[in-house]
């Protein structure tokens, strides 16, 4: 009788622990915006409060997750698990990655158990959570506790997606895809703070563009701009920044960039742009679409950001004047030294 009562009492003391843990998170959710810093919040909290291996968080195909193990095979398996999820609408369970049927063919070489959890929000899914654990650690009791906690966490992180999209909004130009101006130049500036050894900018500029849309229309035109953006994108290095600063110019931070280096990547673009096969090229002179490129890089801190900008739209101007289709450079040493 007296250990029956004890099991009560400890049973007791689980819930309200449960209520406290998840009191504090329902507060904790509910202060994050930024969507890195809600999901950061969330995976180690299920880690910390469930005791569990590791676990992720996809949100809008971006994932976050709080573990080093970077097995291509479990990703691979966590994908085919996500879109079951995302058919079925239901959690599923996967009780070993090895002995799987969904992920036989994968040949898995870590054995885990695996929980996914779709979050939905007004009827609709709006994220995954994958948790990881030992085999046989996770059951079906402890999945309907998660389940329950997580889909209660699905209005916070509605509301951090709606942020993070307003955000990449305000960021970016709608034509293009590729980020403004007035985010390029927070870019640079944060960028020219934490400077370590070198920093290049490109500013570039369609050649005879006002003929391309005269010739062909402004639609032709918008195509242009996009598909030249496109090149631009998938020449570039992850850590390079490429906005669209004007009409038909744009910019390009080449972060740690020396001068030989700059050049060859503005060399690359260059020739990109120039072997093509736009639509309508044989309306251009020459019979195709260039541009023309101005490269500056800098080798000291302490240099005003719009010196930095100045100095590669004359080298801009000077592609230009001597014909189009170029690129100018130059190094700045200091704010009065700059050599070509
Ligand atoms: P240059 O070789 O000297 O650069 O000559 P250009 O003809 O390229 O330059 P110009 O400045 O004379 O013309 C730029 C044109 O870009 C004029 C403007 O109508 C066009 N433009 C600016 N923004 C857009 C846009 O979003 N879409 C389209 N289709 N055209 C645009
Ligand atoms: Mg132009
Ligand atoms: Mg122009």
């Amino acid at each position: 009788m007296e250990e029956e009562l004890l099991k009560k009492i400890e049973e007791y003391k689980l819930k309200i622990k449960l209520m406290g843990i998840f009191e504090d998170f329902l507060i904790n959710i509910n202060k994050k915006l930024e969507l890195k810093d809600l999901a950061e919040y969330i995976t180690n909290f299920i880690k910390a409060s469930f005791n569990i291996k590791f676990c992720s968080l996809i949100i809008n195909n971006e994932r976050f997750s709080n573990s080093k193990i970077n097995d291509k095979k479990l990703l691979e398996s966590e994908k085919i698990i996500v879109k079951e999820a995302l058919k079925t609408k239901i959690i599923i369970l996967v009780k070993s990655t090895l002995n799987d049927t969904l992920l036989h063919d994968l040949k898995n070489d870590i054995d885990l158990s695996l929980l996914c959890i779709p979050i939905i929000y007004e009827n609709k899914i709006i994220a995954f959570v994958n948790i990881y654990d030992d085999l046989e650690k996770i059951d079906k009791e402890n999945s309907r506790l998660l389940n329950y906690f997580l889909n209660k966490a699905s209005p916070a992180i509605f509301n951090s997606i709606e942020h993070d999209i307003t955000k990449i909004k305000s960021n970016t130009d709608s034509l293009t895809n590729l980020y403004n101006r007035r985010y390029f130049n927070e870019i640079l500036d944060e960028e020219a703070k934490n400077f370590n050894k070198f920093l290049s900018l490109i500013m570039l500029d369609i050649d005879y563009f006002k003929n391309y849309n005269d010739k062909n229309g402004h639609q032709a035109g918008d195509y242009l701009l996009k598909e030249i953006s496109l090149i631009f994108k998938n020449s570039l290095r992850n850590k390079d920044v490429v906005a669209r600063y004007g009409g038909e110019e744009f910019i390009i931070l080449l972060p740690e960039a020396d001068s030989n280096n700059a050049l060859q990547i503005s060399e690359r673009l260059r020739k990109s742009v120039e072997n093509y096969n736009f639509r309508f090229k044989e309306n251009q002179p020459d019979n195709k679409v260039t541009i023309s490129l101005g490269l500056t890089t800098i080798i000291t801190k302490c240099i005003d950001t719009n010196d930095i900008i100045k100095e590669a739209d004359k080298n801009l101007y000077k592609s230009k004047k001597s014909g189009r289709n170029k690129i100018t450079s130059s190094i700045i040493i200091d704010k009065n030294l700059h050599v070509n």
